[in-house]
């Protein structure tokens, strides 16, 4: 029968099984919406990177012999709404049978659901092949439990997937070598520049413009450096394994003033565009490690398998879990506005000003600089979760919901109440002096806690504290933190919480 299938921008897997053949009955569909604009306001480099990676993509499967329907933003017939383009196509082809692949969207999975027992034609839903995991599996694995820990669903797919085992034990004896990882960047080996491609995306960018799409943020578009195909997302994985592997554990969590990403891969929008897949990253980080064992410690490979087999599929398994209320919760009640320096990283605070302007310009910053920095900030000045979402989900060109809004909401503000994180990931100028060298440019001196330049963090961090205690208190994880504030001398707490409200009641200044 005459079958349409319609491919999400975030589907780009040219090596899903509907592709095993050609097929003349069979039309592929991909389409740009205004519908995709507008649900939240994305990065220009966000919206650059997914349409050339779907023209890219449709190109390469017309290619290799496959029908290929491509409907760009300005095509005249455009209806600007998925439903809308797949009812006109449907007609228009005489379609029997329209199928998809299982969105990771929670909208979008709503949304094509709902198409499906709208038409009286056949229907069908495939999967896409390219996570470890089925959406359910890390709510049958945690059952009723409150919190989830990564921990215990990591380890048991180190086990089920027998990767740096021995036996049903891990290599090196240890299954967390966070312990070694983790350092300040000490210029003891030098750093490497990130790949870049070279593409012109300006004609891409000119008709973003004319159609009048909503966006932030900068780009070069003469010089757009992002893997736009399967092709390109290969290379940055060779030069990831080649270059960076080597130093990504120890260093994973150190920032600098003069470079964005240190060892980091860079992957994740090839990655969650799923133009590479998990398994395809894992195995050339283990043959890249196998081949050079005296220059790649397990701590390093640990460390980064961690990150895809554990946290990013543990991240889309909560979501599946706990939406759609996940997109509600808001466990400290908090209600402020961003601060306006969000949207052009103008401020005195260097951290904040450091990592915001390079999420404005290059659409990506790494892991800290999301949570230690940036979201430490919007938690500690209680900003509304659903504001922080909004301009994750807008900022980053790997956000997606299932992976932006379990990491924002849930890791980094804590809205969840502890579902995956066990403590509020909050820290006051110490650390984030300990892990950058940001302190030492900023106009705010980080060991003073109120007075003349008082840094911010550090006030905000205590009030966070005291005026949560009745929640956080008793959370033996944070315990220790009210043991410490409870010895502070007798004015200490007071001094702190004025200055706390000052800067409460200025951010946008700060
Ligand atoms: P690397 O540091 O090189 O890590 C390798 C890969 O591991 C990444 O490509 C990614 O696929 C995976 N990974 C690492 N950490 C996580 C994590 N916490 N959750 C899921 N996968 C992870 N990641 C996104 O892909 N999309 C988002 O919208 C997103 N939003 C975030 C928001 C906040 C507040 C925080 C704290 C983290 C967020 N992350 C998000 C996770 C992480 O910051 C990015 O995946 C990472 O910075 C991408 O850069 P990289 O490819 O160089 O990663
Ligand atoms: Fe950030 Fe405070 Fe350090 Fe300045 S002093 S860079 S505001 S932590």
């Amino acid at each position: 029968a005459k079958t349409l299938r319609l491919i999400l921008g975030d589907q780009l897997n040219s090596k899903h099984s509907w592709f095993a053949k050609q097929d003349p009955e069979v039309y592929y569909v991909l389409m740009e919406v205004m519908q995709e604009q507008e649900y939240v306001t994305h990065h220009l480099q966000k919206i650059l990177a997914f349409f050339a990676a779907m023209r890219n993509f449709a190109h390469q499967l017309g290619k290799a012999g496959h029908q290929v329907i491509y409907i760009k933003l300005d095509d005249t017939d455009n209806q600007q709404h998925i439903d809308k383009n797949l009812q006109q196509l449907i007609a228009k082809h005489h379609i029997k049978r329209f199928e998809y692949q299982l969105p990771d969207e929670y909208r979008l999975d709503e949304q094509l659901k709902s198409f499906c027992l709208s038409l009286n034609i056949e229907t069908g839903v495939a999967d896409t092949e390219h996570f470890l995991t089925t959406r359910y599996e890390v709510r049958d694995f945690f059952g009723d439990r409150k919190s989830y820990l990564m921990e215990n669903f990591y380890r048991s797919m180190r086990t089920r997937l027998s990767i740096l085992m021995k036996g049903d034990q891990p290599l090196g004896d240890r299954w967390n070598f966070d312990h070694d990882n983790r350092k300040k960047y000490d210029n003891k080996v030098p750093l490497q520049e990130p790949i870049l491609f070279n593409h012109d995306v300006s004609a891409l960018k000119v008709m973003i413009d004319k159609m009048g799409v909503k966006y932030f943020g900068r780009v070069d578009a003469e010089k757009f450096g992002w893997p736009l195909s399967r092709k390109e997302a290969l290379q940055s994985l060779n030069y990831f394994c080649e270059n960076l592997l080597p130093h990504f554990g120890t260093y994973e969590d150190a920032m600098l003033n003069g470079h964005i990403s240190l060892f980091h891969s860079r992957l994740s929008f090839a990655q969650n565009t799923k133009m590479i897949s998990p398994v395809e990253i894992i195995t050339a980080v283990l043959s890249q490690w196998d081949k050079n064992k005296e220059d790649i410690t397990l701590a390093q490979v640990e460390g980064f398998v961690r990150q895809v087999i554990g946290w990013r599929e543990f991240m889309r398994g909560v979501y599946w879990a706990k939406m759609p209320e996940y997109a509600t919760l808001n466990f400290f009640n908090h209600k402020s506005q961003l601060p306006k320096w969000f949207w052009d990283g103008n401020t005195k605070m260097n951290c904040l000003s450091k990592c915001i302007g390079q999420s404005l310009n290059n659409a990506w910053a790494h892991h800290i600089q999301r949570l230690m920095v940036i979201g430490n900030f919007a938690l500690l000045s209680g900003s509304n979760p659903d504001e922080v979402d909004e301009w994750y989900l807008g900022v980053y060109i790997d956000a997606l919901q299932w992976v932006e809004i379990t990491n924002t909401r849930g890791m980094s503000q804590f809205a969840d109440g502890g579902i995956i994180a066990s403590k509020p990931y909050v820290a006051s100028a110490a650390y984030i002096n300990k892990m950058s060298d940001y302190c030492k440019a900023c106009h705010y001196d980080y060991k003073k806690k109120y007075g003349d330049r008082a840094c911010p963090f550090n006030s905000l961090y205590w009030n966070f504290f005291d005026r949560n205690a009745e929640t956080l208190e008793p959370n033996p994880r944070v315990g220790m933190m009210y043991n410490i504030m409870r010895k502070f001398p007798a004015d200490e707490l007071r001094k702190i919480n004025e200055q706390a409200e000052v800067y409460l009641g200025m951010v946008d200044e700060l």
